[in-house]
């Protein structure tokens, strides 16, 4: 009897799982699975390099200070967050969105939260939903963490190095990898993923999309939206982006596992908005606000360099500073406002007119201050030192030590201080290099090298007191 009523429990919880199994909604089993990649950054790391990135991209964008347009898409981006499923959600994220005043039709997002909308996105969007669907994109890529993800795989950089695109290469040497993010700028290294994190930025999109009450299909429809209006444009989505090939089957496939009931698809606040951008007139392009000289996403750092030598000869530096943020926001630093920031393979140079030319396919500069971080064995600032300098002397055969390694302050902490002599390859003149070091917490190793003629270095001697008096590190 027992053994009976036994079997007829067993039989009674196999028929219960079975039930189960089959009341479970079929989406669950449907959906695709999406893992978070191996990441050895820190949570706070994304946030900590979104903001750092995000104050460099907002000194070089045209941000569009309307407060209806910002509210707009920050209540839409509201509604996409809170849609966010529990396993992506990270209380340390601080979701924001700004409209770009720019054409292209693009938007991107940094780790930790930052999120950028070009005005051509929103313009070029035929209803609320599909402006949503990028944004849930977006909103996936720092969701999944694949900025820092991406950099956990390139494991050939370390976190300022490879994330902020600097350090390596130090004066002008050949454009490996590391120039080529650092010319690109922050927020290009970000944007760009494989084929692979952009399926799934996809799929999690979709799945957001229909969370907040939107069509996922409307993602979808976005993307052919982006394509028939020329979004592979320099500055347009697909620049960034590249597509998979199955890309819009892919979406509605998912799309098909979700359902939503009386999806939102336009808005009355949409139309407003739409309307009110089409009525400022028209927005300049990404690649018109480079040539105006602002730099992002690419600009005076791709090859306008002069293209003559240096001729060495350039203005006194003005008694007038500017401050800058650079390094992916790591340095901020005042200089003399008549010098350029001009970005450099690996690392920034400010430098006047007249002081930085092509020399033998190198740039070359005569006058001006470096920026940048290296990577050195040794984790202790004396000997960190010395392997940059024997580093910087292998690739500058007239430059000597000529003096000792001397105590003093960078940005508040205790840095190296030493001088050289080189004979300038392009000008052939004596000049006077003092490289001043001192060491992250990351254990990189900060530098600034300040470069003269030797006969004018009595000249430069102020200015140069200065922007090391001015210089604040963050990291
Ligand atoms: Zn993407």
């Amino acid at each position: 009897m027992i053994k009976n009523n036994r079997t007829r429990v067993q039989r009674l919880m196999a028929a219960a799982v079975a039930l189960a199994f089959f009341a479970m909604p079929l989406s669950i089993f449907s959906q695709t699975q999406i893992k978070l990649h191996s990441n050895k950054y820190k949570v706070s790391d994304d946030v900590k390099l979104g903001r750092q990135a995000a104050a460099e991209a907002e000194q070089q964008l045209p941000l569009l200070n309307d407060s209806e347009v910002t509210s707009y898409l920050s209540r839409v981006g509201q509604r996409l967050v809170n849609a966010i499923p529990s396993e992506f959600r990270r209380p340390e994220f601080q979701y924001y969105f700004k409209a770009v005043n720019a054409r292209d039709i693009n938007a991107f997002a940094l780790p930790g939260g930052p999120m950028y909308v070009n005005r051509g996105m929103i313009e070029a969007a035929r209803s609320e939903g599909e402006m949503a669907g990028v944004m849930a994109h977006e909103l996936s890529h720092v969701a999944l963490r694949h900025g820092t993800a991406q950099a956990t795989k390139g494991q050939k950089y370390g976190l300022l190095a490879g994330i902020l695109g600097i350090g390596g290469q130090i004066l002008g040497g050949p454009a490996g990898a590391a120039a080529q993010i650092a010319g690109q700028g922050v927020g290009v290294y970000f944007l760009k993923f494989s084929r692979e994190y952009e399926t799934e930025a996809d799929i999690l999109g979709a799945r957001i999309m229909a969370n907040a009450g939107y069509d996922p299909r409307d993602l979808a429809n976005m993307f052919r939206t982006i394509e028939q209006q020329g979004g592979g444009s320099s500055g347009g989505w697909f620049s960034s982006h590249p597509s998979p090939s199955d890309r819009y089957a892919r979406i509605n496939q998912e799309a098909g596992y979700l359902r939503v009931t009386n999806p939102v698809r336009d808005t009355r606040d949409f139309e407003r908005v739409q309307a009110r951008l089409r009525g400022m007139g028209r927005a300049s392009s990404m690649e018109e606000i480079a040539r105006s000289g602002q730099r992002y996403p690419s600009g005076e750092n791709k090859g306008n360099y002069p293209t003559n030598a240096p001729r060495g000869r350039v203005a006194y530096p003005s008694t007038r500073y500017q401050q800058y943020s650079t390094l992916g926001g790591a340095v901020r630093v005042s200089v003399p406002n008549n010098w350029r920031q001009l970005p450099d393979n690996s690392s920034v140079w400010f430098a006047p007119e007249g002081a930085y030319g092509q020399f033998q396919n190198t740039v070359v500069y005569t006058h001006g201050v470096n920026f940048g971080v290296a990577q050195t064995q040794s984790r202790n600032l004396q000997q960190a030192t010395q392997e940059f300098l024997n580093n910087l002397a292998q690739g500058n055969n007239n430059l000597r030590q000529s003096g000792n390694l001397l105590r003093t302050t960078v940005g508040g902490r205790t840095g190296l201080t030493t001088s050289l002599t080189n004979t300038n390859e392009a000008t052939g003149q004596a000049e006077v290099v003092t490289v001043i070091t001192s060491q992250l917490r990351s254990g990189e190793l900060f530098y600034m090298i300040a470069v003269t003629p030797r006969n004018e270095s009595a000249n430069y001697q102020t200015a140069f007191r200065n922007i090391l008096r001015s210089l604040q590190i963050v990291g």
